[in-house]
């Protein structure tokens, strides 16, 4: 069938809420992938940094064969083996005592929202307030659309639960500050992925940790975005010499397969019997394919590589800005990037370099996100930087 009949049928037949790009994909192979009519693409967008190990990796692809044909899914009645080879190798590599499996980040953070609450009910005098940050993201359930800041993903479904107090981003003074006796935790992304990219100060989290410390209320890390490898270790928080209370990770985690997780310190860990729950999640098929995932990383130092190729992203991306005007900021970490440029132009810089074969993302309306597979080559890096260079480059002559 051809593209327009496959445009015309989501607009009939699916719900109005995500602004596609005019191609269906087909097929993927590393950091390439081809839509319907063959034609080939980089995709820096990996599924908003989830496929890390890129397309159809044999990694993946024989964990998700040999699970399908031994077990699915039975229940969290049962012991699987692949849930506990999982949480098992996540608690030895971030430091925590515990994990929980659900099937996405936004499941995963709203499971750090109730362990806090019932840690507040126990151990401070029934504390629910939770501090997030301005710019941040945290999913689309109620309560996760309540801790995020954007007002639009808001607006449409108040009352939202209450309890989230907002202060500004790299900013301890405002955490400090917004501390009260209700307060049970401070909620923060440990570099802000939907909000632009944001990297806070080197010194933010480990002072936030040190008030959490003092004012006796947990540090809850959502590191959907940026856990299992996507900075260049397996966690952001360990760039900083600190340890979360709790932390969420999800999108990369599996490489594509849908997981999410919590992992808490045992202090954190008051969920007990019956409390919380979930069918699908720790699923077998998930588990089996997060764990071959997460054991490739560590096996071969992943992180180590994110690392390398970032800086060569970086440099890149800074000769890029050196060059092109219209680029005021380069920032980043491991793979994940963007660039801020001078006009409100990412739509049509999105739209030109899909033309050209590169899916890139526009993550706000003046800056564009990278977020390649960790196995991307320099060349491919090149590759895509270039087109972004060229349309960049029409564009500023237009305007
Ligand atoms: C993507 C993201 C989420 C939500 O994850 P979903 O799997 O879409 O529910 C939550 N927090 C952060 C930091 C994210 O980047």
């Amino acid at each position: 069938m051809q593209t327009e009949n496959w445009i015309e049928i989501e607009h009939e037949f699916y719900l109005q809420t995500a602004k596609r790009l005019p191609v269906v994909l087909e097929r993927g192979e590393g950091t390439i992938v081809w839509d319907s009519d063959g034609k080939q693409y980089l995709d820096f967008v990996g599924g908003i940094a989830v496929t890390s190990l890129g397309h159809a990796n044999p990694v993946i692809v024989e964990a998700l064969t040999r699970q399908a044909q031994k077990l699915i899914t039975v229940s969290n009645l049962y012991y699987t083996v692949p849930q506990l080879k999982l949480a098992k190798l996540l608690c030895e590599n971030s430091g925590m005592d515990k994990a929980f499996f659900c099937n996405s980040g936004a499941e995963a953070v709203e499971g750090l929202i109730k362990l806090a609450r019932k840690w507040g009910k126990e151990k401070r005098d029934g504390a629910y307030e939770i501090i997030v940050a301005e710019d941040a993201f945290h999913g689309r359930t109620l309560a996760t659309v309540a801790a995020s800041a954007n007002e639009r993903y808001r607006a449409p479904f108040t009352p939202l639960p209450e309890g989230f107090v907002r202060v500004p981003y790299n900013d301890v003074e405002a955490i400090k500050a917004a501390t009260t006796g209700k307060t049970v935790a401070v909620l923060l992304e440990p570099l802000q992925g939907e909000g632009g990219v944001n990297i806070p100060d080197d010194d933010y989290l480990p002072a936030v940790r040190r008030w959490c410390d003092e004012a006796g209320i947990l540090l809850l890390l959502d590191e959907v975005q940026t856990g299992a490898g996507r900075t260049g270790k397996l966690f952001c928080f360990q760039h900083y010499g600190i340890e979360p209370d709790a932390l969420a990770v999800a999108k990369a985690l599996a490489g594509g397969v849908p997981i999410g997780a919590f992992l808490t310190k045992d202090s954190a860990a008051l969920l007990g019997p019956g409390e919380h729950g979930t069918t699908f999640g720790g699923n077998a098929l998930a588990c089996e394919v997060g764990y071959s995932v997460l054991k490739y990383m560590i096996d071969n130092d992943l992180p180590a590589q994110v690392t390398k190729r970032g800086e060569h992203l970086e440099r890149r991306l800074i000769s890029l800005a050196d060059r092109q005007p219209m680029v005021t900021e380069v920032r980043g970490k491991g793979l994940i990037w963007a660039i801020e440029l001078d006009r409100p132009v990412s739509e049509a810089v999105v739209g030109r370099c899909l033309e050209e074969g590169l899916l890139i993302n526009g993550v706000k309306p003046t800056a564009l996100r990278f977020v390649p597979p960790f196995t991307v080559s320099e060349e491919e890096l090149d590759r895509a930087v270039d087109i972004v260079e060229r349309v960049l480059g029409e564009i500023s002559e237009e305007k």
